[in-house]
This record gives structure tokens, C-alpha cells and sequence, in this order.
């Protein structure tokens, strides 16, 4: 086809091409990137989100902000689906993922304009990604043992929750994610197993973990007790209800006597499910789905404590915890199916009733989560949730690295000698990249209130004066001092570096890739951004 042809071919589409696309997209990027580099770190500040219904909330965490905030550029979405990525497999790190890749992009944009090709970028981007990777590996350490952990997970909760908060908190990531080292299961097992539940009133410190299941529940109405301390449970993965009327049936019923006669059945089928039951000497009975109002009363007479309507994930833990096989159908349960909990109460806090179930088999737990407000009880909610993904992955991978900038700075000079061996175009790519990597600790410095220029300097100046672990100089972004990040006990999870850097090398290099963005014409006004890339 020739220009003019595409030009009619492509003439109900809005088109932007070549350097000004790229410019476009670095500068969303680089908005993107303004609007949470202020959270970063220790003395990260805090951001208000206001939504449409004028709803405030506070939080500290980058993608949340991103998340909740209306983007409508393509671009910026596209680089939130890449922040919301690092937040789904590692937990943290989201507000590095954004700003580092910005930084690339910028950077990038730069070398663009003094003449060099973006697949030479490109190239001279995934060399050194592949080279910081290698370095990450030569430098890290391991959290062997609980002190470490802990000051892994405190430092990632930095700036988010006070001291005294964050070490009640990381006690109870650890805790929580310990109890799970035995278990197989993907990257998700923590959230799935352990359970985390807001319980309105209460001061935060007053969170507990819990090896129990807590669920804002009351038991079905019965002569049983609120109270029991211990005894056996069933969990149907089904419901218990009445036989349907089948087609023979409904014909049957216009005889007389013959819808009496269809009730009495069925209670007989309902009075053989609770023997059936009760002979296993079940007394707590779980049921996903319903239970007929029928099989209530029929229930209670036996002494079984009934509750029903659970989601799927709290049957689950349920059944860790008391060990039970979670079975459909109620008569094919045996003996082996059927597991113990140890203690079950009912409890009235603020109006609303909860049930502990409580297990000593592990492999589950639950996390009462309080505080005054719901905006308190969700900022602790999201930094639990923080310290517990990245608790969890420690306990698999308990690789660290040094915070307060040192590993970006290290990266940055080494990359910086290597670029030296490489070709003269690509060489400046690799520079590029390792300038980019320094946004890293140039942020840190900037939130602290010290000047970005003089502690780059500084910290690459003491890293390399020092013959032996060097690398390990950073910025104590509490004090402003430039020391051992080891001996201040500032760590970040290896993962959580290497999964920031690489994830936003691939989102920078995707922007970069793009010299063409067409939109389909919505009409006259302006086009609708919206919804245009998927989460994924
Ligand atoms: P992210 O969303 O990227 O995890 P954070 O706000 O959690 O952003 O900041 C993480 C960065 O803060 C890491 O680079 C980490 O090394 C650094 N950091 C955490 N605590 C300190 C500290 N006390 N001094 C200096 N840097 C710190
Ligand atoms: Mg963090």
C-alpha cells in the first residue's frame, strides 16, 4: 500500500508517530513516576486519595496510589500494570519499579536525541539488566537466621507505620509465614492461607495472629452451645439441602397424599444425613452452601453446631487447620474425613459477631486486624500485608541485599566499568542505564532532606575506597549518615530488587519498542484512554 492508500485505510484513527510518540510516552512515564517518588523510603510522605464520592484515604504505598488514581494515558496504565505486577510477585518494591523505569525511559529519550537507535538502547538495556543481575547474586547475603529476618521485614515497612507498630507487625509476618515453611504451594500460599480480618475498634498493637479461623459469623439457630472446647468437625464442600422434586414426582403430586408423602421422605433422607453424621461423632458441621431450614431443627436435636455460607479460601484453612478433608457429599464422609478443632467460641465486638474456630494442625492462620478508623485498619492491613509476602518469600529465598541505595550505587559502578568493554553505541546505553539505576538512592536522599548530588557522590566515593565490602556502604535515610548498611541493619530481599530492576528494564524496553501509537476516533471529543490495556 502506498502512504496515501494507508492514509485512507487508517483515516477513522488518530495517529501519533515516530520520536513524538516516544516523547508522549517518557513524559507519562515520567508523571507516573513524580507522582509517588515522594513515598519512597523512610521518610517517604504520605499521600491523600480522594475518591469520586469524596472518600479520603492515606497510604504510603506506591501502587496503591497508582491503582486507586484515575490514569487514562495508555502508556501510564501500561506502566502500572508493570508496578501492580512487581506488587503481585513481590510484594515491594513498587514504588522502585516506577521510578526506575521512568529513569530508563528518560535517559533513553536522551540518547534517542543525540542520534542513537532505540534497538541499540534496547540491546545496550537488556546487557546491563542481565550484568546487574549477575552482580545481585555476587553480592547478596544470607538472612540465616530470625534477627536478620526481621530487620529485612523492618526495613520494608519503613515510612509506612510507626517503629513500635512495625516490630509488633514483622513478629507477626514471621510468625505467620513460619507456620507455612512446611507447606507446598505457589508464590500466593500466604494470602491464601493466611487469613486477614479487620475488626473494627481496638488499637493497631492490639493485632493478633491467631491459629484459628476468624469469620464475622453466627452459628444457625440451635439449642447448641456458643461455646465448646473441642470436638469433631465435618466440612461439605456442597450444601445440605432438600431432594428436588423430580419430573415422576411433580406428576405423583396431583394424587392425593402424595406431596405429604414426598415431605416425609425427605425428612427421612435429611434425618439419615445428621445420623450419619452424628455417628462419626461429628459435632461442628461446615457447609459451604446452604443447609435447608429442615435439616436445621433435625441438627440441633442431634447437639450439632452448624454454620453455613463460607468462602471457599476460609473452608480451606479450615481444614489445615483441624486437618478435615472437605467432602460434597455428606453421606460418602467417612471416619478419615473428619478432623478435630480444638476450641470454638462466639464473641460481640462493635455489633457484629465473630466465630473463632480454633485448630492445632498449622498450615493456616488468621490475622485480626485493628485500629480506631477503616482508613487506619487498611493502611496496617496493606503494610501487613507487605511484611508477611515478603516474610513468606524469605522464608523460601533468604537472599539480602544492602538498602539505603548501596546495591543501586554498587550496580551503577560496575556497570560503568563494563560498559568500557563493550561497543561504543551500546556503551552508552549501558552508562545510561546505570545513571538511571542512582534514581534509587538520589530519591532516598531527597525525601530525607539531604542534597541527591553530594550523597551519590559520597556514596560512591566511600564505596570504593573501602577494599572489602564495599558495596555494602549505603544512606541511613534516618540520620543521614553513610555506613554499612549491614551493621545498621537496613536490608532489602534480593527478590524484590532483582524483580523491580528486571520489571522495569521490560516496561522501559516495551515504551521504547513503540513508534507508532493509533487510537480509533470516538467522535469528536476526546478520545477515551480508558480501559485500552489489560491488568495482566
Ligand atoms: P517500595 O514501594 O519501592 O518498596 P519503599 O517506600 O518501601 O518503596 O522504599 C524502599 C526503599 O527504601 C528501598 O530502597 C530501601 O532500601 C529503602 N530504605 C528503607 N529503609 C531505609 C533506611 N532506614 N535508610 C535508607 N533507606 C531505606
Ligand atoms: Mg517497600
Amino acid at each position: 500500500m502506498s502512504d496515501a492508500e494507508h492514509d485512507v485505510a487508517l483515516e477513522d484513527t488518530d495517529r501519533i508517530h515516530g520520536r513524538t510518540a516516544l516523547v508522549r510516552n517518557v513524559a507519562a512515564a515520567i508523571s507516573l513516576s513524580n507522582a509517588v517518588r515522594s513515598t519512597l523510603g523512610p521518610r517517604g510522605m504520605d499521600k491523600m486519595l480522594v475518591d469520586e464520592e469524596g472518600n479520603a484515604s492515606v497510604t504510603n504505598d506506591g501502587v496503591t496510589v497508582l491503582e486507586k488514581a484515575r490514569v487514562e494515558h495508555p502508556t501510564a496504565n501500561l506502566l502500572i500494570a508493570s508496578s501492580s505486577s512487581q506488587d503481585r510477585s513481590a510484594r515491594d518494591g513498587t514504588t522502585t519499579t516506577v521510578i526506575l523505569m521512568a529513569e530508563m525511559l528518560q535517559n533513553a529519550l536522551e540518547l534517542i536525541r543525540a542520534g542513537i537507535h532505540p534497538s541499540i538502547i534496547i540491546n545496550g538495556y537488556r546487557i546491563a539488566n542481565n550484568k546487574a543481575l549477575e552482580e545481585l547474586d555476587k553480592i547478596s547475603r544470607n538472612a540465616d537466621n530470625r534477627v536478620l529476618k526481621e530487620a529485612v521485614v523492618k526495613t520494608s515497612l519503613q515510612g509506612k507505620i510507626d517503629s513500635l507498630l512495625s516490630k509488633h507487625l514483622t513478629e507477626l509476618a514471621l510468625n505467620a509465614a513460619e507456620s507455612l515453611s512446611d507447606e507446598d504451594g505457589g508464590k500466593d500460599l500466604e494470602r491464601l492461607r493466611i487469613k486477614r480480618i479487620q475488626i473494627s475498634g481496638g488499637k493497631a498493637l492490639d493485632c493478633e495472629l491467631l491459629p484459628a479461623l476468624v469469620l464475622a459469623k453466627t452459628k444457625l439457630i440451635g439449642k447448641t452451645s456458643t461455646f465448646s472446647d473441642g470436638g469433631k468437625v465435618a466440612i461439605i464442600d456442597g450444601a445440605i439441602e432438600e431432594r428436588k422434586l423430580s419430573l415422576d414426582a411433580q406428576i405423583e403430586i396431583n394424587e392425593l397424599g402424595a406431596l405429604k408423602d414426598f415431605q416425609t421422605r425427605n425428612e427421612i433422607y435429611l434425618r439419615e444425613i445428621v445420623e450419619h453424621l452424628g455417628k462419626l461423632g461429628v459435632d461442628l458441621l461446615i457447609v459451604r452452601d446452604g443447609i435447608a431450614d429442615e435439616a436445621i431443627s433435625i441438627l440441633s436435636e442431634a447437639g450439632i453446631t452448624a454454620y453455613r455460607r463460607f468462602e471457599r479460601e476460609d473452608l480451606e484453612r479450615l481444614s489445615k487447620l483441624t486437618k478435615t478433608n472437605m467432602i460434597r457429599d455428606v453421606k460418602k464422609i467417612t471416619k478419615e474425613d473428619v478432623g478435630e478443632y480444638s476450641s470454638r467460641s462466639e464473641e460481640n465486638i462493635g455489633g457484629i459477631n465473630y466465630t473463632k474456630i480454633w485448630g492445632e494442625f498449622g498450615g493456616a492462620m488468621t490475622v485480626t486486624i485493628r485500629g480506631s478508623t477503616p482508613e487506619i485498619r487498611d493502611e496496617i492491613g496493606r503494610a501487613f500485608d507487605d511484611a508477611l509476602g515478603v516474610s513468606h518469600r524469605l522464608t523460601k529465598e533468604g537472599k539480602i541485599l544492602p538498602g539505603g541505595g548501596a546495591t543501586q550505587i554498587h550496580l551503577a559502578r560496575k556497570l560503568r566499568e563494563y560498559a568500557t568493554t563493550q561497543s561504543g553505541r551500546e556503551q552508552m546505553a549501558i552508562e545510561g542505564y546505570a545513571a538511571a539505576l542512582e534514581i534509587v538512592p538520589r530519591t532516598l536522599a531527597e525525601n530525607a532532606g539531604y542534597d541527591p548530588i553530594d550523597i551519590v557522590l559520597s556514596l560512591s566515593a566511600a564505596q570504593s575506597k573501602k577494599k572489602q565490602d564495599g558495596e555494602w556502604i549505603g544512606l541511613n535515610g534516618n540520620s543521614g549518615e553513610i555506613l554499612d548498611m549491614f551493621k545498621e541493619e537496613i536490608f532489602d530481599p534480593k527478590f524484590v530488587v532483582e524483580h523491580a530492576i528486571t520489571g522495569a528494564t521490560e516496561a522501559a524496553i516495551s515504551i521504547l519498542r513503540i513508534d507508532d501509537v493509533l487510537w480509533a476516533k470516538k467522535g469528536p471529543e476526546t478520545p477515551d484512554w480508558s480501559n485500552q490495556i489489560e491488568d495482566n
